[in-house]
């Protein structure tokens, strides 16, 4: 019997044995490798995983579900840690750790970004997120779905959508399409921003208003000799630069 589901935790269950079948497929999970779900919920994926890798580690924030799960399964089997993915700290976990999970959508963009803060040490991530969601990772430039959590998670990493999965492969079922989407970290030769939070501070303010000009919307923030050495047209907007475009902006005079 599933627990009752906690909509403020974004509780939705896999219930549906193919799709359950197909992420596993997608995880490929093998024996001796490092991984971390992250919300492992009732434990559908959860015993599937460990059932190749041991320990398993799990972050799950609901004190029952944790409990649940550390009653079921031995610590050496599934090791579970109680609280917030989003304070949970992946360097205390083995290099080359794989990510996964069926993640709760309410937190969904600041748990990307919050792995993406740990992408030295992950191999990669296997994620089921909203459709939506993996839209705009994975989006290009000059698409209405294109914006800063496309360009965050491209300068990090490869994006690669999987597979969609529908509502009803859940218990409750979500009121969106859902999907898998597989990220991969840019190796140590990819393009970088010479200063992360200032790359990072100049892509959020492109996108806080997508109708201004990037000479509006960095005013103040990007002086009008970067953008000529960075050869970008101020009048254009944010949302058509490309990442490289985006470091290429950002560099500290
Ligand atoms: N993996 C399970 C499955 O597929 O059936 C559950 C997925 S459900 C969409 C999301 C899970 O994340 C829930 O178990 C929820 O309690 C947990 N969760 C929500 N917010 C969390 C957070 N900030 N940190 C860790 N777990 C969280």
């Amino acid at each position: 019997m599933l627990p009752r589901p906690k909509k403020r935790l974004g509780q939705h269950f896999l219930t549906d044995r193919h799709y359950l079948d197909r992420i596993v497929g997608a995880i490929a999970p093998a024996p001796g490798e490092a991984m971390l779900e992250i919300g492992p919920g009732p434990g559908a994926l959860t015993e599937r995983l460990a059932a190749v890798v041991r320990p398993l580690h799990v972050v799950e924030i609901d004190r029952e579900l944790a409990h649940a799960l550390r009653e079921r399964f031995p610590p050496d089997v599934v090791t579970v840690h109680e609280g917030d993915a989003l304070e949970f700290d992946l360097g205390r976990l083995p290099e080359g750790l794989r990510v996964v999970g069926n993640l709760p959508y309410n937190v969904s963009s600041p748990l990307l970004f919050h792995v993406a803060s740990f992408a030295d040490r992950i191999r990669d991530c296997v994620f089921m997120l909203q459709k939506e969601v993996v839209d705009r990772m994975a989006a290009e430039p000059d698409t209405p779905e294109y914006g800063r959590l496309s360009v965050m998670l491209q300068v990090r990493f490869a994006i690669d959508p999987c597979f969609r999965v529908p509502p009803g492969a859940f218990s409750p079922p979500p009121k969106v399409d859902s999907a898998v989407v597989r990220l991969v970290p840019l190796g140590a030769d990819r393009p970088r921003a010479s200063d992360e939070s200032r790359f990072a501070n100049v892509v959020k303010a492109a996108f806080a208003q997508r109708r201004k000009t990037l000479r509006n919307a960095l005013r103040g923030l990007v002086e009008p000799e970067a953008f000529a050495s960075a050869g970008i047209d101020p009048s254009r907007r944010g949302e058509t630069l490309s990442v490289a475009e985006f470091i290429a902006l950002a560099v500290t005079s």
